[in-house]
């Protein structure tokens, strides 16, 4: 696909945890040449470059709170007005709830609309998937007991582990809190001509060609119905 001035691709990806947003948002951006905005990336960037937003990030995580809607707005918005993102990005792990994506919607005045993807992953798939990760105790890498079946890192050698929260009690908690959180964003984009629902469950490369076969369908959409300058496409 062409990338043509007016044609950049603002995307945000949507999804469960386990349902491989953050590898497939990568991907993606890797693939279009855009970056990827990862919320901890700048959060993380923002502690480090001691700006008035970093600090007050910082104190509140060192006091073990949240970081609140207002401060991650903020901190969004400043990544979002630098140049990079001309062309496009890829935003993962923001909005996570509606307020935050209705000052998403403030920042995005101007410039081309957000295309909204949905990784959508039945509950019970999640909780199969996750129950088979494995955690290497030495190096971190993560795999899957279908590929190490010897238990063992196929990098190090060291043993794999079942993370403590990968286990379905937890698992299944952490879905019910995506769902009451995180659900409702759906709600606000889901009549948008620019949002999709993609079948996350899927190989990583097949939700990957769908989710690029969303957007680009998206893009031909807008292109094709393109109006006069100042149509608002909400
Ligand atoms: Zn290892």
């Amino acid at each position: 696909m062409t990338v043509t001035m007016g044609s950049a691709i603002n995307l945000v990806v949507l999804g469960p945890p386990g349902a491989g947003k953050g590898t497939q948002g990568v991907e993606f951006a890797r693939g279009h040449g855009i970056p990827q905005i990862s919320t901890g990336d700048i959060l993380r960037d923002a502690v480090r470059s001691g700006s008035e937003l970093g600090r007050r990030a910082r104190a509140t995580m060192e006091a073990g709170r949240l970081v609140d809607d207002e401060l991650m707005i903020a901190i969004v918005r400043e990544r979002l007005d630098r140049e990079d993102v001309a062309g496009g990005f890829v935003l993962d792990g923001f909005p996570r709830t509606v307020a935050q994506a209705v000052a998403l919607d403030e920042i995005m005045t101007g410039r081309p609309p957000l295309i909204v993807i949905d990784i959508a992953v039945p509950d019970d798939a999640l909780v199969a998937r996750l129950a088979r990760r494995r955690v290497c105790g030495a190096c971190g890498q993560a795999t899957s007991v279908d590929l190490s079946p010897e238990s063992r890192c196929g990098r190090c050698g060291g043993e794999l582990v079942l993370r403590s929260d990968d286990t379905e009690s937890v698992v299944r908690e952490r879905l019910r809190v995506y769902a009451d959180a995180t659900r409702p964003l759906v709600d606000y984009y889901s009549q948008r001509p620019s949002f999709r629902a993609v079948d996350g469950d899927r190989s990583p490369a097949e939700v990957g060609a769908a989710l690029a076969a969303a957007v680009d369908a998206v893009l031909a959409e807008r292109a094709a119905g393109r109006a006069p300058a100042g149509e608002s496409r909400a």
